[in-house]
């Protein structure tokens, strides 16, 4: 059985700068917080957990002089606000990215524009995104969600930035006919681009991908997605373990590919795992 790998896959410019900031920061501090799981890798956290980053969903829970991390997702205003009255040092690793869609999206609403957001409702990036918007932006996960809502003349879409381009297509087709002005940002980033764009090509050219990446990670979970689109049946999985012999009957070429919190020792152990089941199935 051969293995591909996709020619784009695992940490991402924005996850591997948050995870040196960790690194670097926990090296200084005896004790740092995060904002949520620094990465949707439950591995990769409970690493960090060993060298001292204790994961805090609350702002207000922490001590005084705390220093918190703010995520590659990003955070809205008020989480800025919060800290500097309590006297929470913020180690702030939203990826720039992100910080671009923030900026985009603020800027249109001062421009007068109703904003929407492509996007997962309950992903803390887009959340963030809306915040930073004052509450104003609308979070559209599907062009069904907009059945119940006024769309007004000037209208403007920004995405997450793990959205996929035919997502984003199939809103701006929604909306366009019901609106004079239609303005898009494409704020997807090159990384999830390039990730989606190689897992497409590898999904093409064998019989199943193996997709790695934590079960919450919005972009690992869009990479399963492309595949399948690409009429290749695609499996997601977090670690080596979860590989089943049965997904590999008959195949003679596998793909892997991995989403953008997806470190490299864990693409390593899935494609070894592959290689002993792969040699016992022509054994
Ligand atoms: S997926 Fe893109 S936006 Fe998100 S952290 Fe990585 S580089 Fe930044």
């Amino acid at each position: 059985m051969q293995i591909l790998l996709a020619d784009h896959a695992g940490f991402c410019f924005g996850v591997r700068r948050a995870l040196e900031m960790a690194e670097e920061a926990t090296r200084s501090h005896e004790r740092l917080y995060a904002l949520g799981p620094l990465i949707h890798n439950r591995q990769v956290v409970e690493r960090l957990g060993r060298q001292g980053l204790v994961v805090c969903e609350d702002l207000e829970a922490l001590p005084a002089g705390a220093v918190a991390m703010i995520r590659a997702h990003g955070a809205g205003p008020a989480v800025y606000d919060l800290a500097s009255e309590r006297g929470v040092t913020l180690l702030d690793a939203t990826c720039p990215f992100v910080a671009r869609v923030h900026r985009k999206a603020a800027q249109f609403v001062r421009h007068g524009y109703q904003v929407l957001v492509l996007g997962d409702p309950n992903h803390p990036e887009a959340q963030g995104i809306v915040a930073h918007t004052g509450g104003k932006a609308l979070i559209v996960e599907d062009p069904v969600d907009l059945e119940n809502v006024h769309l007004r003349r000037r209208v403007a879409v920004v995405c997450q930035t793990t959205q996929t381009l035919e997502s984003l297509r199939v809103l701006v087709g929604a909306v366009l006919p019901h609106v004079q002005e239609l303005i898009v940002a494409n704020t997807i980033c090159d990384a999830t681009v390039n990730r989606q764009e190689a897992s497409v090509v590898l999904a093409r050219r064998v019989d199943v991908v193996i997709v790695i990446g934590g079960y919450h990670s919005a972009n690992t979970r869009r990479l399963a997605e492309v595949c399948a689109a690409a009429g290749t049946p695609a499996h997601h999985i977090e670690t080596a373990d979860e590989l089943q012999e049965e997904w590999l009957t008959g195949v003679a070429k596998v793909g892997v590919t991995a989403g953008a919190s997806t470190p490299a020792e864990a693409i390593e152990a899935v494609i070894e795992r592959l290689r002993e089941m792969g040699s016992a199935e022509s054994g």
